[in-house]
């Protein structure tokens, strides 16, 4: 049986980017740029003001102060968007707004708050140092230089950055198609009569919706049962897609028939069993190079395994150079005993207390039933040897969902 690491070895080379496309920039939230991105032109394209005031040479207002104000005739206005101003002469003001391109010739703002405009006259009552209040050309951005790098992810910040050097279309790995395959005699789809003896096949929303927050594309194919001609019959048709993902009927059970029906597609054996709990019966394969997971049918196990196997392959597959999640260090609220063994994935609140996080792991750990993944913000990695655990003792947590929220908001102190 592998150790997670291991099996994560093994399954990492087998997802690699599947090649690149063009989208709009409003159709490239969280993808991951395929190429790094240049600046098209300097930021900002042309020096301008940083404040309302007036644009001077430095020089002419060196003097002023509050109670000796240096007095200058105003000649013309600048304002964003407006017409582009005269050069300034020597010895005059420019009225200028922010935003607003600085006239040639002048070197300084001076803000209107340390001003006192009187008809075509300005006080100027500060002075002003060469630059002051100017954003130079350029300073922000300069033209050519590397705007993101290959492997980035665009989220808020990238898109407002590839916006602004008018960027509409950008080059992004390819979203890999995920087929998801579940089996079990037992599983009807949401809406269906439930007759005796049958269940929602409630794990093929959920990964879904596992796949869409990746950035994957989820392909829900319909459940079979479990026979193998329809097992076989499903996964051709799942092999279509960039990756498979069969869930259930891969333990040790009469009617488990996902490893024979890979056989008989022709689906390679990788490894079967991982030193994980939940989802220890977890297998790995591929059909010509292409990867194919076979997760356990147990919801809490699928969830699991998924979160701590597939998602960071994904992530690779999608583009990710760091695809691999960061715990946090926490503290347990509660001791904990458990049979050693398997790396246990323990579903838990987490909480501030203090400078620390505190999780409070779910007294129904072992069981398969939802309800114990509701409000759940952390899952903490209980390391395989390890049996007992005490109250306080450190561990590591992967924040999952929302992550560390609270009804009382964190500025009441800050001043
Ligand atoms: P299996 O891995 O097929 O032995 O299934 C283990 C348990 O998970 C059984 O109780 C199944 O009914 C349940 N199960 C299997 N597949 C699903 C599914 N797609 N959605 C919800 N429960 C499932
Ligand atoms: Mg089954």
């Amino acid at each position: 049986m592998r150790s997670i690491a291991e099996a994560l070895a093994a399954m990492l080379p087998a997802f690699s980017p599947l090649g690149e496309e063009e989208v709009h920039l409003t159709e490239s939230s969280g993808r991951y740029v395929s190429r790094d991105v240049m600046a098209r032109f300097d930021a900002p394209p042309f020096d301008n003001s940083a404040m309302d005031g007036y644009a001077v040479r430095a020089t002419d207002v060196a003097s002023a102060s509050q109670s000796i104000a240096v007095r200058l005739p105003v000649r013309g206005e600048s304002r964003a968007g407006g017409p582009l101003p005269m050069p300034l002469d020597p010895e005059t003001a420019c009225r200028i707004f922010t935003g607003a391109p600085m006239p040639r010739g002048a070197d300084a703002v001076v803000m209107q708050e340390d001003t006192d405009q009187d008809g075509d006259e300005v006080a100027i009552q500060e002075s002003s140092a060469e630059g002051k209040h100017v954003r130079v050309q350029g300073s922000d951005v300069r033209s050519g230089e590397l705007l993101l790098r290959t492997g980035d992810r665009l989220w808020h910040g990238e898109l407002g950055l590839l916006a602004s050097q008018n960027i509409d279309r950008v080059h992004v790995f390819r979203r890999p198609k995920v087929a998801l395959l579940s089996t079990g005699d037992e599983l009807r789809e949401l809406g269906d009569e439930l007759d005796p003896g049958a269940i929602i096949n409630s794990n093929v929303y959920v990964l879904t919706e596992m796949l869409r927050a990746l950035g994957a594309i989820p392909v829900a194919l319909p459940a079979t049962p479990d026979t193998l001609p329809e097992i076989e019959a499903a996964l051709r048709k799942a092999l279509e897609a960039d990756v498979v993902i069969t869930m259930g009927g891969v333990s040790v059970g009469v009617y488990d028939f996902v490893h024979e029906a890979f056989k008989n597609v022709g689906i390679e054996p990788g490894f079967w069993k991982v030193r994980i709990k939940p989802g220890k019966p977890l297998a790995f394969a591929q059909y010509e190079g292409k990867p194919v997971i076979a997760l356990p049918g147990n919801p809490i196990s699928a969830m699991v395994t998924f979160e701590v196997l597939v998602a960071p392959c994904l992530r690779k597959m999608l583009g990710d150079p760091r695809p691999h999640p960061q715990p946090v260090v926490a503290r347990l609220r509660d001791s904990y005993r458990r049979r050693p063994g398997r790396v246990e994935i323990a579903r838990a609140v987490a909480m501030r207390e203090g400078d620390e996080i505190i999780v409070a792991l779910h007294d129904r750990q072992g069981s398969g039933s939802l309800p114990s993944f509701v409000g759940i913000n952390a899952l903490v990695i209980l390391p395989a040897a390890q049996a007992e655990f005490a109250a306080g003792e450190r561990v590591e947590a992967i924040l999952w969902g929302a992550g560390l929220r609270g009804d009382r908001s964190c500025f009441e102190d800050m001043g």
